[in-house]
C-alpha cells in the first residue's frame, strides 16, 4: 500500500494561528476586504472599519491572478507595503495571495497568511516552496478540482514540513453558469467529517453575485466551515476587481451578527 506523507485522517485536528487567530479552533473566524488593494487610503478606511465590526483577518490582493490579461494585475509590492501597513495600524493580520515561487522568500518576514489562488493549486513548485516556510497558508480549492486532487495539493505542502494548511472551499466549475462557481458545500461537511484540517469558505467566489453571499455563508456556517472569507469594500460599486460579488461592510456585520445566532442552534 501506498505510505503517506501525511496523515490527514486520524489524530488531533489541526488548528492554525496566524498572529493570535485561530483557524480550526471553537471561533468561527471572519476574514474580509477588497478582492484587490486598490490604494492605501481605501485600504486603510476598509481596514479601520472592519476592525471596528470585529473581523479578525484582513484579505486584499496584491498580485492579482486575473483571467484577462487585459484587467488590473494588482499593486504587487507596493500593495503588499500597504496592506502591511494598515494591519500594522490596526493590529489585525492579513491574508494575500502569492503566485510566484520567486515571491515566497520575501514573504517570509512579511506576510502573515499566504494564499494559494485556485488557479495556482496545482502549481507543484509553489505548494513545494511554501511548503519549505512555517507561514500559515491559505489553500484554495483549483476550480476544477475534485476533492481528492485538493487534499493531494494540501499534502504536498504538508510534507515539506509546514503543517499550517487551511483549506478554503470557493466554487467549483460546473454546468451552472448563472452563478460565477458552484458552491460545493458537500466538500466542507466530508472534510469536517473525515479530515483533520480545517476549512473555511468564501461565498463571493462561490457565487459571484453580492446578494446571495449572506445566505450562504449561512449555510456555510451551518454545514460546520472553520471560518468565511468574503470580500468586502467601503464602495462596493467602486471595487476595481470583482465589484458584482463585493458586499459592503455593514453586511459584513450583519453575517457575523447572524452566524453568532446560528452558532447557537448548531
Ligand atoms: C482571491 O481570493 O483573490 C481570488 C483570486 O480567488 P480565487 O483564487 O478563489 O479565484
Ligand atoms: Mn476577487
Amino acid at each position: 500500500m501506498k505510505k503517506l506523507l501525511v496523515d490527514l485522517t486520524s489524530g488531533e485536528k489541526i488548528k492554525v494561528k496566524v498572529k493570535d487567530v485561530v483557524i480550526g479552533g471553537k471561533e468561527k473566524v471572519f476574514i474580509s476586504g477588497p478582492c484587490a488593494i486598490e490604494d492605501y487610503e481605501t485600504m486603510r478606511k476598509i481596514g479601520r472599519e472592519l476592525k471596528g465590526i470585529g473581523v479578525h483577518m484582513l484579505r486584499g490582493g496584491a498580485f492579482k491572478p486575473r483571467t484577462s490579461p487585459y484587467d488590473f494585475q494588482g499593486l504587487k509590492e507596493n500593495g503588499l507595503e500597504i496592506i502591511k501597513e494598515v494591519s500594522k495600524e490596526f493590529n489585525i493580520p492579513f491574508v494575500t495571495e502569492i503566485m510566484d515561487t520567486r515571491d515566497v522568500e520575501k514573504a517570509i518576514d512579511y506576510i502573515d497568511m499566504i494564499q494559494i489562488g485556485s488557479r495556482n493549486m496545482y502549481n507543484y513548485s509553489l505548494l513545494k516552496e511554501v511548503g519549505k516556510t512555517n507561514i500559515p497558508i491559505l489553500l484554495k480549492r483549483g476550480m476544477s478540482a475534485t476533492l481528492s486532487e485538493w487534499l493531494y495539493a494540501a499534502e504536498y505542502i504538508m510534507a515539506e514540513g509546514n503543517m499550517n494548511v487551511v483549506l478554503c472551499e470557493r466554487g467549483i466549475r460546473t454546468f451552472e453558469n448563472y452563478t460565477r462557481n458552484t458552491l460545493d458545500l458537500n466538500s466542507v461537511a466530508v472534510i469536517k467529517e473525515k479530515y483533520r484540517l480545517p476549512v473555511i469558505v468564501d461565498p463571493s467566489h462561490g457565487t459571484g453575485l453580492r446578494e446571495i453571499v449572506p445566505q450562504m455563508s449561512m449555510a456555510s456556517i451551518a454545514t460546520g466551515a472553520d471560518g468565511l472569507i468574503i470580500e468586502s469594500h467601503i464602495s462596493p460599486d467602486n471595487s476595481v476587481s470583482d465589484a458584482r460579488e463585493t458586499v459592503s461592510i455593514k453586511t459584513v456585520k450583519a453575517i457575523i451578527d447572524k452566524t453568532l445566532l446560528l452558532e447557537k442552534l448548531i
